[in-house]
């Protein structure tokens, strides 16, 4: 196994560097790489969806490549009319409802965005679940208009609950994302009515096999994002977006670039807004060692988590 460490470009979570496991088996290489945030019991399904990769391999595809989003962090107007432009994507994620934005910020850097895009292009914006009820269907409703039409709005409240309040408020759809960690939840999501679109991500739901069975059961529209892997995590994000049946929406998984680097020679970047459907993660190097403390730390993580799996 091989334990890295890369730096971020940005802070992320609060995070400076992203560290995980690599794991070989017959099938390929899996990543495990839970943040420092989740348990060992809560680990259990990222161990499994690295096993999955590295034991099992994933279901056959049924398209070759998949459309990625880019992100437009808050940045001024320009800085987002250039990043989209230079981004290739024709669909871009906007974050919004950050302390450092307010909302008319957050509206002109949305119309910057639209214009980078020209009117055939997406805008989704991502509240991460900053607002109340009331303050998400005013803001909702004037980023609305100065896009020009959002995609979607990506989980403007914390709760189940509130997510459907908004959802009843407003024309624009709602996408459920933070509200999506364990298998579980995005069947209750859709019972509750809370949103339009279930954002999914392979590792917390506990690989690409029962995943496909969650998209299934919820029956809304699915988005698969990234947790911020390696290109060895992204592998198996493009095998659950290469196996949905249905796949409307660009996914979130041009994030490599949050990245100061990756483990792999080959990696998973965006041409074009495309990515690949690989049928194995690309071979890693010896990129990015982790020091000697932090690997024996995710030695021993990923022994108790084996031990609870
Ligand atoms: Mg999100």
């Amino acid at each position: 196994m091989k334990v890295y460490a890369i730096p971020l470009r940005n802070r992320f979570r609060g995070i400076t560097v992203r560290e995980g496991v690599l794991l070989p088996g017959p099938a390929g290489w899996g990543e495990f790489c839970p943040f420092a945030d989740y348990s060992d019991a809560g680990s259990v399904p990222w161990l499994q969806a690295a096993r999955e990769a590295s034991e099992a391999g994933w279901p056959a595809p049924v398209r070759d490549r998949v459309e990625v989003n880019t992100t437009v962090p808050v940045v001024s107007p320009e800085k987002a009319y250039e990043l989209v432009r230079a981004s290739g994507c024709r669909t871009a994620k906007v974050k919004v409802a950050d302390p450092r934005s307010a909302l008319a910020d957050d509206c002109e850097r949305v119309a910057a965005v639209r214009d980078a895009l020209g009117p055939s292009g997406a805008v989704r914006v991502d509240a991460n679940m900053a607002w109340d009820v009331d303050t998400a269907v005013r803001a909702i409703t004037d980023l609305d208009k100065a896009a020009g039409g959002l995609e979607y709005a990506e989980q403007p409240c914390p709760t189940i609950d509130d997510l459907a309040a908004v959802r009843r408020r407003v024309s624009v759809r709602i996408a459920a994302d933070e509200s999506i960690r364990r298998a579980e939840d995005p069947l209750k999501v859709a019972v509750a009515g809370a949103a339009d679109v279930a954002v999914l991500k392979v590792a917390p739901l506990g690989g690409v096999r029962r995943a496909l069975e969650v998209a299934q059961a919820c029956g809304l529209p699915c988005v698969v994002s990234s947790a911020v892997e390696t290109s060895v995590g992204l592998a198996a994000g493009l095998a659950l977006a290469g196996a949905l049946p249905e796949l409307d929406f660009a996914c979130g998984l041009g994030t490599l670039s949050l990245l100061e680097g990756d483990v792999c020679a080959d990696s998973l970047s965006p041409v074009d807004g495309y990515l690949p459907v690989p049928r194995r993660a690309p071979e890693p190097t010896d990129a990015y060692p982790a020091s000697p403390a932090v690997a024996a730390a995710w030695v021993d993580r990923l022994a108790r988590v084996r031990a609870l799996s």
